[in-house]
């Protein structure tokens, strides 16, 4: 499965938590938006960690040399630093772990019509788009303008995708079906189209929050 960046643009906020209680750092924000760039000595003596948000920049976090491994007390008094991630390298090393946040631990014979809109609504996308590529069908989870994308390169999965949604919106003879789904104890109205791309058919599926959900 390939996964890629559509397209980011500065304006746009993911919602997170990206899972199901998941906490956030001290900024408010969540992993991997925020992830720990070294530990280090300050010039005054103390212990700070450098973190980096995707929405704060960087900034830092006072540390309690009581509550931190022996062994990292000791090589930050040696060295003055203890890197986990280099600051160049910051921006590949979220892509990558948004990457497998998204792919999961499922083999991707598992995909099917509710694993997309579990994980449509886990990443907070309010619009998932199916479309037919070269080497498969990409899934684009959209959330404003932002958007992540993979590609489904199984056959058996896509269909079975296809058909489920087919089948769920009532889109055998017309290009337009609503059908409702229960995930995590709420309801969803999905809307779903079908439109062409390309000479191929390609589906969008808006997903709102029923009104009569608790
Ligand atoms: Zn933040």
């Amino acid at each position: 499965m390939a996964v890629q960046w559509k397209e980011v643009k500065e304006s746009f906020t993911l919602p997170g938590p990206y899972f199901p209680n998941q906490q956030p750092a001290e900024c408010g924000h969540y992993y991997p938006d925020v992830l720990t760039l070294r530990d280090e000595r300050k010039s005054d003596g103390t212990f700070a960690r450098i973190l980096d948000c995707t929405y704060c920049g960087q900034y830092e976090l006072l540390l309690d040399p009581r509550h931190l491994p022996r062994e990292l007390v000791r090589k930050l008094k040696r060295t003055g630093r203890d890197i986990a991630i280099p600051e160049a390298e910051v921006a590949n090393v979220r892509k990558k772990r948004f990457e497998k946040m998204l792919s999961g631990n499922k083999k991707l014979t598992d995909k099917t019509l509710h694993s997309l809109i579990e994980t449509a609504v886990r990443q907070g996308a309010e619009t998932i788009e199916l479309e037919y590529v070269t080497d498969g069908l990409e899934v684009t989870y959209m959330s404003g303008s932002f958007g992540i994308s993979e590609v489904i390169d199984h056959r058996k999965s896509i269909k079975t995708i296809i058909d489920e949604l087919v089948t769920q919106a009532k889109l055998e003879y017309k290009t337009r079906g609503t059908f409702k789904w229960i995930y995590d104890e709420r309801e969803y109205e999905v809307r779903a189209e079908e439109y062409e791309s390309f000479g191929e058919s390609a589906f969008r599926l808006i997903l709102k929050k029923s009104k009569q959900s608790a």
